[in-house]
């Protein structure tokens, strides 16, 4: 199973094998940076995410959070453990709206965690606040490739 990763370096987009990425801190084949992948889960500027909605051939998952956001960070252990299960069916990402304030207008974020569900560079659907894990697999498997 793959996924795609944009390098928060070069921003090329790079295709990494799931299994290996979890022993293997993986590099950009561009730019040989290491790419910003952990457990999953991709960290995504706001040029990066553009890019990698456009480019993506599976569901692109984004959470939208902050470091000062409570529920964000107790919904972070749920969205790895979800890509965890479901890597290679979506690609997993995250974007820091404080890092990234254009990110959070250009998809007019108005509270967090958001997840937005993207799919040929179009929002499919979003959702507002955490959910629990059984939830949000469930959530998910309505937008499968
Ligand atoms: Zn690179």
């Amino acid at each position: 199973m793959n996924t795609l990763v944009v390098c928060s370096h070069c921003e090329k987009i790079n295709r990494v094998p799931l299994d290996k990425a979890a022993s293997v801190q993986p590099i950009c084949a561009g730019c040989k940076s290491k790419l910003p992948l952990h457990d999953g889960v991709q960290d995504v500027s706001d040029t990066g995410l553009a890019k990698l909605i456009r480019t993506a051939d599976q569901p692109v998952v984004v959470d939208f959070w902050a470091e000062w956001c409570g529920p964000c960070k107790a919904f972070a252990p749920t969205f790895t453990a979800t890509a965890k299960a479901l890597g290679g069916q979506f690609i997993f990402a995250k974007l820091n709206t404080e890092q990234f304030p254009s990110a959070s207008q250009a998809h007019q974020i108005r509270s967090i965690p958001t997840l937005i569900v993207f799919k040929n560079g179009v929002e499919l659907d979003r959702q507002s606040g955490a959910m629990p894990q059984a939830m949000f697999m469930q959530y998910l498997a309505r937008w499968k490739a």
